[in-house]
């Protein structure tokens, strides 16, 4: 093997720092090092022409360049290696400037640093294999996980340029979380009011046939690699045919069944077939089948009786498998609460009601459980309330990180 180190002194930079001529002179022992070449400045148009030339001339098979960090030049110095006929691949960096000269000020470590960095490129630079750039066919569609806020802006932009959108979402309708706040940071719009335009463009946009919906979805597998995925997505079925339906209500209005529901701390109650919130859009209900009497083995019609449209009612509807090609996927999946009984003293100690946000901002709500009173547990009205922000985060025992929202979020009550 013949290798060619070239050290760069980053126009005289870096003799300060350390003694190039020291490190240099190490290189030269080192096993395989045919020939080191010290530089002035690699990234100038006069270091590369001086490069190419030496390049030709000693016609190396592997180089280690000790100069500044790859996020500097890289790709420089890979054009310069092309340039000169060699594969670009064929090279190591030894960072001897953001590493060495910057970060230590003591000019004989500094200096043995670098030798010893010059040492391990040389030996990592030994395995490189000259790579071939290869042209892939890549499946340009995009899979969405998540129809909240982030999840629809996504979609929209990605069909925008042309993409198809297979929008995946785990609840019955998409907007997410805000489509249960009735007044959002900080002009107090309601929430649903504010995703409407979004919905609006996902569900009726001027990309028709460009984003396919999928609610009450989970992702099942994906397999493959970059550029071709295939993914295979479970929906379970909503009992209710969105093509029929006109969204009445009139089979929400004779259902028997009352349950709390899964969402939002559990505090809004629903009908067993319910709209998923007021504001839902497509304005479509669906039956929780866990919850519906046919599922406990009684013979509950109702709502299909009380339904005005033949097929909107589909008791035989059932789980299915979609499978998708995509070229990439989207994580949208959006934020999880902290779970606040993780903290026993914040409810042991304060002996009062403790609830979390959303259960609080759902019993603010006009179409909430209080119909926007607040109330305690046992429903009086309560002397006064305390908003305490940040639990659990900046706790390295919880979480280390800031939520960056529940101050914004907080505030909104004043
Ligand atoms: S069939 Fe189920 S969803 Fe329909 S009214 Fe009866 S309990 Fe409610
Ligand atoms: S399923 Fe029938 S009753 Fe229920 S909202 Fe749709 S059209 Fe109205």
């Amino acid at each position: 093997m013949k290798m060619l180190v070239c050290i760069c002194a980053c126009n005289g930079a870096l003799r300060e720092k350390l003694d190039i001529r020291a490190v240099s002179k190490a290189a030269r022992k080192l096993p395989d090092v045919d020939s080191v070449l010290t530089v002035s400045s690699l990234c100038t148009e006069e270091g590369r022409t001086l490069l190419i030339r030496e390049l030709h001339d000693r016609n190396p098979d592997r180089i280690v360049f000790a100069a500044c960090s790859p996020r500097n030049h890289e790709q420089t110095l890979r054009r310069i290696l092309v340039a000169a006929g060699m594969n670009p691949h064929l090279m190591q960096i030894a960072n001897i400037r953001e590493q060495v000269a910057w970060v230590t000020p003591d000019r004989p470590a500094a200096t043995r640093k670098a030798k010893r960095l010059i040492h391990a490129a040389i030996a990592r630079v030994r395995y490189h294999e000259p790579l071939e750039k290869l042209t892939i066919p890549v499946c340009t569609d995009v899979m969405v996980v998540g129809a909240g806020p982030a999840g629809l802006s996504a979609a929209q932009l990605l069909a925008q340029t042309g993409r198809n959108v297979i929008l995946v979402e785990k609840s019955p309708s998409p907007g997410g979380m805000p489509m249960l706040f009735d007044e959002t940071f900080p002009d107090r719009t309601c929430g649903s009011c504010m995703m409407q335009p979004m919905l609006d463009g996902v569900l009726h946009g001027e990309y028709p046939g460009r984003i396919e919906l999928l609610t009450l979805s989970r992702v099942r597998s994906i397999r493959g690699a970059l550029g071709h995925y295939e993914v295979s997505i479970a929906q379970s079925p909503r009992y209710v045919d969105a093509v029929h339906c006109v969204g009445c209500g009139e089979c929400v209005n004779v259902c028997p069944v009352m349950v709390r529901s899964s969402g939002f701390g559990g505090v809004d109650k629903r009908r067993a077939v319910d709209f998923a919130s007021s504001g839902a859009l497509p304005h479509v209900p669906y039956i929780d089948a866990s919850a519906c009497l046919r599922e406990k083995g009684k013979s509950c019609t109702a709502c299909l009786d009380a339904c005005p449209v033949d097929g909107a009612i589909r008791f035989d509807d059932r789980l299915q498998l979609h499978e998708r090609t995509v070229g990439a996927v989207v994580l949208a999946t959006g934020g999880a609460m902290f779970d606040y009984a993780r903290i026993p003293s914040l409810i042991q100690k304060s002996g009062a009601d403790v609830m979390e946000s959303r259960e609080f901002e759902r019993m603010l709500s006009n179409d909430g459980p209080t119909r926007g009173k607040i109330r305690t547990l046992s429903r009086r009205t309560p002397r006064g309330i305390a908003i305490v922000h940040c639990v659990g985060s900046l706790d390295e025992e919880y979480q280390p990180y800031c939520s960056a929202v529940c101050c914004r979020y907080a505030l909104k009550y004043r």
